[in-house]
């Protein structure tokens, strides 16, 4: 067995990972990425490609370094395709939008992390983490081409992304760290990055469609307008889709898809979930989909990724300089999570928790009678607002659907109460089990009006 030593290590070089070591590196520590693939393979990740709010990514790794992978900016709005009412809906997207070509943008971070000062051990698989006497984590441990390799670390990072191991490695029985954590409150997804032959119409747009189950969709992101990211997911608390099939079939059926050719295939789990309650504990932090910092809604977790690795990194450099790496010395990372996203994430996942309750002609036949400009307002407008002004409007179209518009009324204004109770989360350890206990009533009440099985 080998031992190494660093100051920080970090398991996973996917986005939260490379920010994360990035941050450290460029105040001088010692960091080291462990990653299980191949120096080829590493940032080979399967995602649907739209980075949103590209324009403002944290400056750990300047946006400069990674924009060659931007290969679509001119994407400007979302087009939701309804067949069961036989629309298309066009709803602007504000904000910086791009579709990258991901396994790039895979690289040009870890070259990014690499610049910064990070040293990077390709092809180990952590296997185990490393804890003392008193819980504390001290490093990990894996094995690299068959051999047994040991990484000692003041504090170790988990960026092994959706259900990683480690968590299931550790003991966190004297930690705040967020164990509620179940397969079902994550989306199976997979996506093909398919070349068509003749450019498509649609290489402005995001365009989604429902697949025929409540909780499921499909998307084509436009790379450029010949490349097209295409894929599908389903939550995992509904009955399990044949996925490969299902896009086929979606595939065959659109004429602009004739004679397309695959170029690469991959499926993963992704957190439809809230951020963990807590994601730290003495000498550890989880970042990214290692700690649910994906938006609920749509699936998007690369900048949430980006912006937790970053903080992840400064508060760890505080805590090694003020020589005490606890759960409370590292806490502050949890607030500036809460406070940047994961607080309106939380309340996005309310709209999930409700998807999962309604029936998908219903929504769709609904989303169909709604004026696209108010939904665009209603659907960026931090939490989706389905006010007043918005009912009296559709009430002509909408007739039929007013029980379902009442309902998700009542929704919204329970999903404002349970962002203005994350708002007030608490600056340190000892306060969270009464913030949890005032926020699961609020939950009960959620699940109480929707008439959805609890997620947590
Ligand atoms: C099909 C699909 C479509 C998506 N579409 C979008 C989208 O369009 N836009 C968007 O913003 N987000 C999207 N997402 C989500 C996005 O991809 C993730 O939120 C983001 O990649 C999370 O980054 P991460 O660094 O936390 O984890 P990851 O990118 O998953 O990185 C984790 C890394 O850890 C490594 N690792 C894991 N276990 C170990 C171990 N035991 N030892 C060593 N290394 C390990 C992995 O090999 C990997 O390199 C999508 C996800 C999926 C699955």
């Amino acid at each position: 067995m080998s031992t190494q030593e660093y100051d920080v290590v970090v398991v996973g070089a996917g986005t939260a990972g490379c920010y994360a070591a990035a941050t450290v590196a460029r105040e001088g520590l010692d960091v080291a990425i462990v990653e299980r693939k191949s120096a080829e393979e590493a940032g080979h990740i399967a995602c649907g490609d739209a980075l949103k709010g590209a324009d403002a990514f944290p400056e750990a790794i300047p946006k400069s370094q990674i924009e060659g992978a931007f290969t679509n900016t001119d994407v400007d709005h979302g087009r939701f395709e309804i067949p069961q009412e036989d629309t298309v809906l066009d709803i602007p997207v504000p904000g910086e939008l791009a579709v990258i070509d991901r396994w790039e943008y895979g690289r040009l971070i870890i070259e990014g992390a690499e610049k910064a000062g990070t040293d990077f051990h390709y092809d180990t698989v952590v296997q185990d983490v490393v804890q003392d006497d008193d819980g504390t984590v001290t490093g990990v441990r894996g094995k690299s081409n068959g051999e047994v390799v040991e990484f000692e670390a003041e504090v170790v990072v988990d960026g092994a992304g959706s259900l990683s191991i480690l968590q299931d490695k550790t003991d966190f029985s004297n930690a705040t760290f967020d164990t509620n954590v179940s397969y079902s409150q994550f989306c199976s997804a997979y996506r093909e990055i398919v070349e068509v032959p003749e450019p498509v119409e649609w290489d402005d747009a995001l365009v989604f469609k429902p697949t025929e189950r409540a909780a499921g969709y499909l998307w084509y992101f436009p790379r450029t307008e010949t490349t097209i990211n295409a894929g599908l997911g389903f939550q995992m608390n509904e009955e399990p889709m044949k996925l490969v099939e299902d896009l086929k079939r979606d595939l065959r059926n659109r004429p602009e898809f004739e004679g397309a050719e695959v170029k690469d295939k991959l499926g993963a789990a992704l957190p439809t979930r809230r951020p963990y309650d807590s994601a730290v504990a003495d000498g550890f932090v989880a970042v990214g989909d290692a700690a649910g910092h994906v938006n609920p809604t749509t699936g998007g977790g690369i900048a949430g990724a980006a912006y937790a690795g970053t903080y992840a990194g400064q508060q760890i450099v505080h805590a090694i300089g003020d020589g005490d790496v606890s759960e409370e010395s590292l806490w502050r990372y949890n607030e500036r999570v809460m406070d940047h996203f994961g607080g309106r994430y939380a309340g996005l996942d309310v709209y999930n928790v409700l998807s999962t309750a309604v029936d998908v002609d219903d929504l769709m036949g609904l989303l169909a009678s709604l004026p696209g400009e108010k939904l665009a307002e209603a659907l960026y407008s931090g939490t989706t607002s389905f006010g007043p002004a918005l009912v009296a409007k559709t009430a002509k179209d909408s007739f039929g659907y007013w029980g379902q518009i009442l309902n998700f009324y009542k929704t919204k204004r329970l999903a404002d109460d349970l962002m203005e109770h994350y708002a007030r989360y608490p600056g340190r350890p000892e306060a969270l089990d009464v913030w949890q206990e005032q926020r699961d009533d609020l939950m009960d009440d959620i699940y109480a009006v929707t008439g959805a099985d609890p997620k947590y």
